[in-house]
């Protein structure tokens, strides 16, 4: 989320509980990329069991297993649907989705959520910083973005595992595993897993979004009212680089090309397949703090 995107509408209602079905809508939130971000797409094979399943300009990943599947992210409100609707065009059932997981709890990545859990009945998953976000609707005064105005809520996740650096989520034989990457949002979380076809496995890193983007007066480099954030930023630019990572999906696919890349696959090539991937996103990522920082020490 850039909350420079101007917000026009930020309520939100819970409007039931059936499980099998996100046909109970939560109110969209409509933004200036809203629509655009919220074009179809249709699903796609990444690799193995990694399967895309959200929408033109926000991601949604879905690992598959035998056991259930697990679903990374859910977009806007107004995604859910879409998201579901993909899932079934795999040929997969909402109601397998055991586990949902998140990568920041900004409303573009998790406005989705709340109607996702309630088609599927899932397990929904954060850090604990995201899982209060998740569960109040909307994000914390330590969140760079937080005096965001106005304010955005979206529906509220009722109940929310915290999980910790580290701790892996298993479903049967799949799993993910959380690596804190905090500074976009306080509880900015990359998942990775394995995926395999035959005897190959790969490293997947679903990469959460490291732009260092502020509202109001708001200063990673502690300029300001805020803490100094800036090593913990660039401790998890570094980490994400250091990653196993043969795969990487970013959380706004744009910004890893990941809708050109299925569009470019052959029965020979899988663009996905990048061992540079992680490593180039973390020296762009890299490249805009330290112009971030540049810019508040100046002022
Ligand atoms: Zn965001």
């Amino acid at each position: 989320m850039k909350m420079a995107a101007k917000v026009l509408l930020a309520m939100a209602s819970v409007m039931g509980s059936t499980v099998g079905s996100a046909q109970a809508h939560d109110v969209p939130v409509n933004c200036d990329n809203c629509v655009q971000w919220n074009k179809p797409v249709k699903p796609f094979n990444v690799y193995g069991n990694t399967w895309y399943v959200g929408v033109d300009g926000l991601s949604a990943i879905l690992v598959t297993g035998p056991q259930g599947h697990i679903l990374l992210d859910g977009g806007l409100p107004q995604s859910a649907p879409v998201i579901e609707a993909n899932i079934k065009a795999l040929g997969f059932r909402i109601q397998d989705v055991k586990l949902i997981v998140n990568s920041h709890a900004h409303w573009d990545h998790a406005g989705g959520i709340a109607a996702l859990q309630r088609a599927s009945g899932a397990v929904v998953a954060a850090s604990p910083s995201a899982a209060l976000a998740l569960q109040s609707g909307t994000n914390g005064a330590d969140d760079p973005q937080y005096q965001a105005d106005p304010v955005v809520h979206v529906a509220k996740v009722s109940k929310v595992k915290v999980v910790h650096e580290g701790e892996i989520l298993k479903l049967g034989p799949i799993g993910v595993t959380a690596h804190m990457t905090p500074g976009h949002t306080p509880g900015g979380t990359t998942w990775t897993w394995t995926s395999c076809e035959g005897n190959s496995c790969l490293n997947v890193v679903y990469a959460d979004s490291l732009n260092p983007y502020a509202s109001g007066d708001f200063k990673f480099s502690g300029k300001g009212k805020t803490p100094d954030i800036s090593a913990s930023f660039a401790a998890s630019i570094a980490k994400l680089a250091a990653l196993k990572c043969d795969i990487i999906i970013s959380v706004h696919p744009g910004f890893t090309d990941v809708i050109e890349k299925a569009a470019a696959r052959t029965a020979a090539h899988n663009p996905f397949i990048d061992a540079n991937g992680c490593r180039a996103y973390a020296a762009d990522a890299s490249e805009r703090l330290t112009k971030r920082l540049a810019q508040e020490r100046s002022q």
